[in-house]
């Protein structure tokens, strides 16, 4: 039986708050109820009938009174009555209609109205005097002959809070004492209201004194000023904790944080939110799709099933639909899909927007096979044979395909390549060149100091100086002695038609430096950071040059880097790394200049800057780097953005696992005859080198005192990919050990 009642009260809740919709009114609502009225006279006072004078006059003019003050403080009044009237007789009867006006009127809003019935007290002893409020009170227990409201009982704490608010309001504005106090008591009106309730009884009318006292207009006055003030002082305290569903839709509100949590936690993707601050308390909501559009990068709706993300995708054109959790596309509407699943009798089964979940799907079937749509390659099967393969004279096989058609096109890539057909052994292409013989370089660009080394890789990039027919002869130039600015520099130096990227100390250049610009022939410098960095003084010696210069620099290196960024022309990808750590983000630089890619510092701690967060709009994102220097939150935030089919991270136990996932990942955008080499324990040498990096399109590689075992691999399938005829280690501190390795896994 308490269960019963237990789900009905529940179910009545949820009735009730889940139709409250954003566009109802958000004022404060109050019910005021003049007591009695028509037929129902009230109290005939100590003056008597003869007076023509009752309660039912007092209630209305102290009403109409607070009705006028509470409209001017920015309430919503409700009125049961503004005129002498009555509703029904016999009394009850009366009683209910005016609480059913009250609790219509409030529908949905409950959970910001109060309802105030406004009474005159009368007894017969004439000396009992003094205001008093009344309230439903469910800590005295319900009488079964007046059953409450179910919903009384639950506004019965913000009943009692309420009539506190209202009490010691009217005690303190109106010349009145304090008669028998705060009163609990289950009157018909209050017990009955579906939000918080009152009665108040003003004064004794039939005390001589207060009787008087009751019919002046100024104490009305006072006294509906107080009420104004309890109801002032009631609406600024009332805090309730809301449940919301992910579609946020008002499922449930409760004065008590533990009711609410208890609720919430008994439910699957809902949150609680706290009115006050609307801090979100509580969700185990997981918006795991998202919908976002092709261009307009503030449309982001976020869904808990892909049924309902797809539903409403469909509303708009150029939209997305995006599986968080699997970070890939499921839906869209301008994107087509570029992997078929096909079968090999029934066809084209599915498709797809990514190869490895369309391996996945095709696992399910036998006979199938998954087709590149755009290049027409067949990628992956499980009944057909990879039947032709690409041989290399000296390296052996290189890699087998499904068709003739793909062996061939790969093969044309290389040099000394023939296709073969496995099942009969005939070789059906061959590019082999008698000629050529293998050579083999091991270069060091390198000086006794940083500043020194970058000028070395500036001669390996322009031996001849900038030629005359350059578009832009122009030098980036930061500090030596902090890696951020330089970093970031990176893409940018990369833009301005491969600028070397040249390290100064703060407040004078050295001579070599100011030669090697000379050499250069460069017509412009751009200083990247502050003038802590690179001092004003730099930047007049640089104009006595007959160098244009330029600076760009933010209030730190978080805004330098955005300021640089904002330079970048057609960036569609941004490679996100720790501004704090170095290491990982120095094996980023080389890809993000090889794939027009721009690096985007953030912090560990701090969430991203609304700069940053307008920065990545629309882009593919990078994280490079663990969890400990890219917090989760940011990850977060990012997929949150930009969805999360636009964001991977790349990472390792230690800098070079986490470099070999990054060379990993865009080893198809790193093709080259050349190697670089440089230490991972000095930043310098490894940023300066990037520019090199770009020239040749090689990765860069970043050891200690001997190779990192992580990267054997990457090392290998390089040297098998490309035909790696010199390696150049930059900086003069790489060891003869790991550079010997290298050279011995790329031969
Ligand atoms: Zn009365």
């Amino acid at each position: 039986m308490q269960k019963i009642k237990v789900f009905l009260l529940t179910l009545i809740l949820f009735l009730s708050f889940s139709d409250l919709s954003e566009a109802e009114s958000k004022k404060n609502l109050v019910v005021i109820d003049p007591g009695h009225g028509g037929i129902y006279s009230g109290t005939k006072g100590y003056s008597g009938a003869s007076t023509g004078y009752f309660e039912k006059h007092a209630n209305l003019e102290v009403s109409l009174k607070l009705r006028d003050e509470l409209e001017k403080r920015g309430y919503e009044v409700m009125m049961t009555r503004e005129t002498d009237r009555h509703f029904a007789s016999p009394n009850s009867t009366d009683l209910r209609a005016r609480m059913n006006l009250a609790n219509n009127y409030v529908k949905g809003r409950n959970d910001h109205a109060v309802f105030i019935s406004v009474h005159h007290n009368a007894t017969g002893t004439p000396s009992y005097r003094g205001y008093e409020t009344y309230y439903f009170d469910i800590n005295q227990g319900i009488d079964p002959n007046y059953p409450p409201d179910p919903l009384q009982i639950k506004y019965s704490p913000e009943s009692k809070k309420a009539a506190a608010s209202i009490h010691y309001g009217v005690l303190s504005s109106a010349p009145l004492p304090e008669g028998r106090g705060m009163v609990p008591m289950d009157f018909y009106v209050t017990r009955n209201a579906q939000m918080p309730s009152v009665l108040i009884e003003v004064g004794y009318m039939s005390n001589p004194a207060e009787e008087k006292q009751i019919k002046d207009p100024e104490v009305q006055t006072k006294v509906s000023t107080g009420i104004a003030d309890g109801l002032d002082e009631y609406f600024d305290n009332y805090d309730y904790y809301e449940v919301y569903d992910s579609t946020n839709k008002l499922l449930y509100k409760d004065a008590s944080k533990e009711n609410a949590l208890n609720w919430a936690k008994s439910r699957n993707n809902v949150k609680v939110i706290y009115n006050k601050t609307n801090e979100e308390i509580f969700s185990n909501i997981y918006y795991g799709f998202a919908v976002l559009h092709s261009y307009h990068s503030s449309f982001k709706h976020y869904f808990v099933s892909e049924s309902d993300a797809v539903e409403f995708a469909k509303k708009w054109k150029n939209t997305r639909v995006v599986d968080n959790v699997k970070r890939e596309m499921v839906w869209s509407n301008y994107i087509s899909p570029n992997y078929h699943i096909v079968h090999a009798r029934q066809g084209v089964l599915e498709e797809k927007f990514d190869v490895q979940s369309a391996v996945e799907r095709a696992k399910r079937w036998k006979n199938t096979y998954v087709l590149d749509v755009k290049s027409g390659t067949i990628v992956w099967s499980n009944y057909l044979a990879e039947n032709y393969e690409v041989h290399h004279t000296s390296k052996g096989l290189l890699k087998a395909f499904y068709s003739e058609k793909d062996a061939k096109e790969y093969a044309k890539l290389w040099k000394n390549t023939n296709v073969k057909n496995k099942k009969n052994g005939s070789i059906v292409f061959s590019n082999l060149v008698s000629s050529h013989s293998h050579r083999f370089e091991a270069d060091e660009v390198s000086a006794k100091d940083r500043m020194l080394t970058a000028i070395e890789v500036s001669k390996e990039l322009y031996p001849n100086g900038f030629s005359s027919n350059k578009k832009q002869k122009t030098v980036v130039m930061a500090t030596a002695f902090e890696f951020a600015d330089a970093l970031a520099a990176g893409p940018y130096a990369a833009q301005l038609d491969n600028a070397p990227i040249l390290l100064t100390r703060s407040q004078k250049m050295t001579d070599q430096l100011k030669n090697e610009l000379k050499r250069l022939k460069a017509n412009k410098v751009i200083i990247v950071g502050g003038t802590y960095a690179v001092s004003d003084d730099v930047l007049k010696e640089l104009k006595s040059m007959g160098i244009t210069v330029e600076r760009v620099s933010g209030s730190d290196r978080i805004e330098t880097n955005l300021k640089i960024n904002a330079k970048l022309k057609n960036v569609s990808k941004s490679i996100v790394v720790s501004s704090q750590n170095f290491p990982d983000a120095l094996g980023a630089t080389p890809v993000a200049v090889n794939t027009n890619a721009s690096i985007l510092l953030v912090n560990t701690e701090s969430s991203l800057t609304p700069s940053a967060i307008d920065y990545i709009q629309k882009k593919d994102i990078t994280i490079v780097g663990g969890t400990g220097v890219v917090s989760v939150k940011t990850e977060d935030a990012l997929v949150q953005e930009v969805g999360g089919d636009r964001v991977i991270r790349l990472a390792g136990k230690n800098r070079y696992e986490t470099l070999t996932a990054v060379l990993e990942h865009f080893s198809d955008d790193l093709h080259s005859n050349t190697v670089l080499v440089s230490t991972s324990a000095n930043f310098p040498d490894a940023l300066t080198a990037s520019a090199l990096s770009k020239k040749y399109s090689s990765p860069l590689l970043l050891v200690n005192d001997h190779l990192h075992s992580s990267l054997d691999g990457y090392i290998t399938t390089y040297g098998n990919e490309n035909v790696v005829e010199r390696v150049i280690s930059v900086g003069g501190v790489v060891k003869k050990q790991p550079l010997n390795r290298i050279i011995q896994l790329t031969k």
